[in-house]
């Protein structure tokens, strides 16, 4: 057991802030042995990047908060440009700060991570480091936790051969690195990958192997594997979820190196839509992370569409509504009202998540 992880019995106390570093990897390790992940959201701005702090807060458990390519652009304004993913860079710098400063006031403990990272957005993780290469220079600590790269659509070897030579440099800057064996279906942030071949759905125990012997001696990593698992919300279709595969790889891996049990720390993304026993199942075979987004931009989206539609007859103009042609309509306009809706809507299905991952009141701080 790693130093800092109490026994199952006892509940991990943290600091607030941004866990980094060995804390990360002890916060893992706690998380395995006692059978529970930690939600990872998509932010896209302050607000959603507050509603994640709160829910933390709630369901005092440390929350991971996640920028993608595209939730940094936007977090940046899409105003700019972004041809050279200077938009991306600069506002997932933002962000990272933004959390920095929040995280402290709202007390609770952050994992700062950013998503999906293909091999023609390499430019976009390459502008995040070298800013997290002077931050550490000044801060002796890492502006983000970890970041993932995604290059499930090279072949096994090249992806792994990314990925050491990114994780050679982020071991110096003491970060995690997350990495992505076999494709998760579905679609998100204009990637495409609903017309998949099926087998690719599914990572093989001998992949996930590889990606041990590859990286476990250069520095931290997790493995997004694939077990059926699709990005978005969809009718019950062909592929069928089957986290017996994290299990088998564990296994596997455990056996061929003669590991500890569960060597490894598994990412399960897509985690929109699926069921508690889903869920609680790839928990109890090692992941420590699930990452889940169109649930919560629901959960974002409804209550304002709920506050627009009650609402309609106050927001047809600055003055008039049926309480007068001549009423002011002010306080209904002003979108602190509405988003602040959409902020307690995103808190509340995140504090769902903390409980169906049993992270839910397993921490102090
Ligand atoms: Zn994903």
């Amino acid at each position: 057991m790693l130093p800092g992880a109490h026994t199952h019995m006892a509940t991990m106390k943290l600091k607030p802030g941004v866990v980094t570093g060995t804390s990360l990897q002890e916060l893992f390790a706690y998380c395995k042995e006692s059978k529970c992940a930690l939600p990872a959201v998509n932010v896209i701005g302050s607000h959603t990047a507050n509603a994640a702090l709160q829910a933390a807060r709630e369901a005092k458990a440390p929350i991971i908060v996640q920028l993608s390519q595209s939730g940094a652009q936007f977090y940046a304004g899409k105003f700019l440009d972004n041809s050279a993913q200077q938009a991306s860079i600069a506002g997932s710098i933002a962000g990272a700060l933004h959390v920095r400063t929040m995280a402290a006031v709202y007390g609770v403990p952050v994992v700062l991570h950013t998503d999906h990272c293909a091999a023609k957005l390499l430019p976009w993780v390459d502008g995040v480091l070298t800013a997290g290469e002077e931050y550490f220079a000044k801060n002796g600590e890492p502006l983000f936790s970890s970041h993932m790269l995604d290059l499930s659509e090279e072949p096994l070897e090249h992806n792994l051969e990314i990925c050491r030579k990114y994780l050679t440099r982020m071991a110096k800057l003491k970060m995690t690195l997350e990495i992505e064996l076999g494709v998760t279906g579905g679609e998100e942030d204009g990637v495409d990958n609903s017309d998949v071949d099926a087998s690719k759905l599914y990572t093989s125990p001998s992949d996930v192997l590889r990606a041990y012997d590859v990286l476990s001696s250069v520095g931290a990593f997790t493995v997004a594997a694939s077990f059926g698992n699709t990005h978005g919300v969809y009718a019950p279709g062909n592929v069928k979820l089957k986290p017996s595969i994290l299990d088998a790889s564990q296994k596997f891996v455990e056996k061929e190196r003669k590991t500890g049990a569960k060597p490894l720390d598994f990412v399960f993304h897509g985690g929109s839509g699926s069921t508690p026993e889903e869920i609680t199942e790839a928990v109890s075979y090692g992941v420590i992370k699930m990452n889940i987004d169109t649930d919560t931009q629901w959960a974002f989206t409804q209550p304002i569409k709920k506050f627009m539609d009650e609402k309609s007859a106050y927001l047809q103009a600055q003055l008039g509504n049926p309480e007068g042609p001549n009423k002011p309509n002010k306080k209904v306009i002003d979108p602190r009202g509405w988003i602040h809706l959409g902020e307690k809507g995103q808190a509340a299905r995140l504090v769902q998540a903390f409980k169906d991952l049993g992270a839910f009141g397993k921490f102090e701080f």
